[in-house]
């Protein structure tokens, strides 16, 4: 990061780190951990308020939820984006942006094997980067629309992906109520300093019936590399029951959870669906119990493949080659990108 970038970078006094207690139930008991923030330099943390270079995190008592406290101003969290200082790595991988193409892709066809997704939907993507996910779910045939709050990220959209992104944080930006039937959040819910406020605000935008569609990096406990995700940029770190317990609170109906066992990252997805009054107050749509089981089974399972060693992973990617095959995958062009 540039030194004279830090120099223009004013810090009001009182305004640094404060303990919270749990954003979804309000317990102030918990395990106390500290972060894994080895790749995070000490300019990031100066700017959030931290006197030093390690984030702390708290494993709620009372409902498991495991968040960042003391948590950094959200006024800083939101600078921290639109500041540019979130980019670690200047230089990206053809690997890197065929990957910001093809996930996406995969999201979306698990959504629509989920949800019940309206034709030539409108799609809102909330922490868009380079447009690669909006280009991809365009090519699906949809309305895709993204907003990224890097104005970098947003000025190298076009030439990457060929889409215009606008440019803004999700918290403050202007955006039609009512309007979108599904928003995507791929390692973006993580992020934000008040994400019960930001997930209500999701709910707004979206129509009656619409879906939100969440890919968020988890937490492994006693795994290798089990804190890797426990970083300064992250305020929330999201188990399946944590994700639900977030979705009910901000007026979603659960819809569907999945570890992905073939992605090398530890992920959790999960669908959610507007509640109506109607449905709030009545029953819950899960006959089969699928929703319940994946809940319960999937943090554990998980848990167990990553536990032990890295081969039963390996094992299932091959697997899933060799029943998908590679054709399954649409490629972003190699001479793209
Ligand atoms: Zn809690």
């Amino acid at each position: 990061m540039a030194a004279d970038m830090l120099q223009s970078i004013e810090l009001a006094a009182g305004s640094g780190p404060r303990e919270v207690s749990c954003p979804l139930c309000g317990a102030a008991a918990g395990a106390r951990l500290s972060g894994y923030d080895r790749k995070v330099g000490p300019q990031v943390f100066a700017f959030l308020g931290f006197s030093e270079p390690v984030s702390r995190w708290t494993v709620c008592a009372g409902c498991g939820f495991v968040y960042q406290n003391p948590r950094p101003d959200p006024v800083r969290v939101i600078d921290l984006y639109a500041r540019g200082l979130y980019r670690e790595r200047r230089e990206y991988s053809t690997h890197f942006f065929r990957n910001r193409y093809r996930y996406p892709v995969e999201h979306y066809r698990w959504l629509t094997r989920r949800a019940r997704v309206p034709a030539n939907p409108r799609i809102l993507d909330i922490g868009a980067g380079f447009g690669g996910a909006v280009r991809a779910f365009r090519d699906l045939g949809t309305r895709a629309e993204g907003i990224e709050a890097d104005p970098a990220l947003v000025a190298a959209a076009p030439g990457r992906f060929g889409v215009d992104l606008r440019r803004g944080n999700i918290e403050d930006i202007e955006l039609e109520e009512g309007a979108w039937d599904v928003i995507y959040s791929s390692h973006t819910h993580e992020h934000f300093a008040d994400v019960v406020g930001v997930t209500r605000r999701l709910r707004r935008l979206l129509a009656p019936g619409g879906h939100i569609l969440l890919v968020l990096p988890t937490f492994r406990f006693g795994a290798r590399n089990a804190q890797g995700f426990l970083n300064v940029f992250h305020l929330s770190m999201f188990t399946a029951p944590t994700l639900r317990k977030l979705l009910v609170l901000t007026g979603f109906e659960p819809v569907a959870f999945r570890y992905p066992l073939e992605h090398s990252r530890p992920e959790v997805w999960a669908i959610g669906r507007r509640a109506d009054e109607q449905s709030r107050a009545g029953a819950r749509r899960d006959p089969s119990g699928l929703v319940e089981w994946e809940i319960r089974r999937g943090p554990a399972i998980f848990e167990a493949v990553y536990r032990v060693t890295d081969l039963p992973l390996r094992a299932v990617r091959a697997l899933r080659r060799r029943i998908e095959g590679p054709s399954r995958w649409r490629e972003w062009p190699e001479g793209k990108s």
